[in-house]
C-alpha cells in the first residue's frame, strides 16, 4: 500500500530535472573541491611553524643546549611560533562557526554605536601612538541590527587591528557610523600601504596576503578578512574596501537596520 503509482516522467520534466541535478552536482563539486584547497592551505600555513619548532628543538638537542644565548634565543622563538599556531587554530574555528550565523544567532540583536564605541574606546587606549577619530551620528536613540555583538565587535577588531597593522607613518585612523532609512554603515580608514585593485578583490580570500614577508612579520596568516566577510555576509550585510596604494584604505561595513521593534523589546526585556 506505499508504493505509488508515479506518472512517467515527460520529456521537459526530464529535461528540467536533469539541469536541477547536474546544477547540484556543481555546488557539491565546488564545495568539495574548496574544502580541499582550505584542507591544503592550511598544511601549508602549519608547516612552517611546525618546521621552525622543530629546527629549534633539534639545534638544542644537539649543542644549543648548553650555550645559554642559543638556549634563550630557541625557547623564545619556539614560543612565538607556537603562540601564532594557537593563533591560527583559533581562526580557522572562528571561520568555521562563522559558516552558520544565520541560524545559529538568528535571535541576537546588536546596538550600533555603543558597540562600536566601545571597541574604538579599547583601541584608543591600546595605541596611544595612535590619533583616532570617531564620526558618529549618534543622537543618543538607539540603532540596532541582526547579529550577535560578539560577532561585529570581532569584526571590528579585525578591521582596526589592520588599519593599525598596515598603517605607516601617518598613524591616524578615523572611524565612522552613517545611517540611511534602511542601513547602516561603519567606515575605517587608515593613511598606511594601500592595496592595488587587483588586490582589493584577493584580500577577501582565505589566507591571501600581499606582502606574506611582511605580514607574517606583523602576526598575520591572512584569515581576518575572510572571518569579517563570513561574519557580515551571514547577517545580510556587507563589506567592501577603498584603497590606493601607498595612500591608505577605507574598510567599509554595512547592515540592514532591524526595525521590528517588538523583537527589540522582547530581547531588551531579556537582556534586563
Ligand atoms: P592578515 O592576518 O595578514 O592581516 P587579513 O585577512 O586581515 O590577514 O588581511 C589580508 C591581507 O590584506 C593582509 O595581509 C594585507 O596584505 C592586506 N590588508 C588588510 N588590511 C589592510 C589595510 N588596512 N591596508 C593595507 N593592506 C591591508
Amino acid at each position: 500500500s506505499d508504493i505509488r503509482v508515479r506518472k512517467p516522467v515527460s520529456e521537459d520534466e526530464w529535461s528540467d530535472l536533469s539541469i536541477h541535478v547536474n546544477k547540484l552536482l556543481d555546488k557539491i563539486d565546488k564545495y568539495v573541491t574548496n574544502q580541499k584547497q582550505f584542507v591544503e592551505d592550511v598544511s601549508h600555513e602549519l608547516r612552517t611553524p611546525v618546521a621552525i619548532v622543530e629546527g629549534h628543538l633539534k639545534l638544542l638537542n644537539r649543542w644549543g643546549k648548553d650555550d645559554p644565548e642559543v638556549l634563550e634565543e630557541s625557547i623564545a622563538s619556539s614560543l612565538q611560533e607556537i603562540t601564532r599556531m594557537k593563533g591560527l587554530v583559533q581562526e580557522m574555528l572562528d571561520l568555521s562557526r562563522a559558516e552558520n550565523v544565520d541560524i545559529d544567532y538568528k535571535d541576537e540583536i546588536t546596538e550600533v554605536y555603543s558597540t562600536t564605541e566601545q571597541v574604538f574606546n579599547n583601541f584608543k587606549i591600546i595605541h596611544e601612538d595612535f590619533d583616532f577619530y570617531l564620526d558618529s551620528d549618534d543622537d543618543g536613540e538607539s540603532l540596532y541590527i541582526q547579529a550577535f555583538r560578539n560577532h561585529i565587535e570581532q569584526v571590528l577588531i579585525i578591521l582596526l587591528d589592520n588599519a593599525v597593522k598596515y598603517s605607516r607613518d601617518r598613524k591616524e585612523i578615523h572611524v565612522s557610523i552613517s545611517k540611511s532609512f534602511t542601513k547602516v554603515e561603519i567606515a575605517i580608514q587608515d593613511f598606511g600601504e594601500g592595496m592595488t585593485d587587483d588586490d582589493k578583490e584577493k584580500v577577501f580570500g582565505r589566507f591571501y596576503r600581499i606582502d606574506k614577508a611582511r605580514s607574517r612579520d606583523k602576526g598575520g596568516n591572512g584569515l581576518g578578512l575572510s572571518i569579517a566577510k563570513q561574519l557580515v555576509e551571514g547577517y545580510k550585510g556587507a563589506i567592501r574596501v577603498e584603497s590606493v596604494i601607498n595612500h591608505g584604505s577605507i574598510f567599509y561595513i554595512e547592515f540592514p537596520i532591524l526595525n521590528d521593534t517588538r523583537q527589540i523589546y522582547k530581547s531588551k526585556q531579556i537582556a534586563e
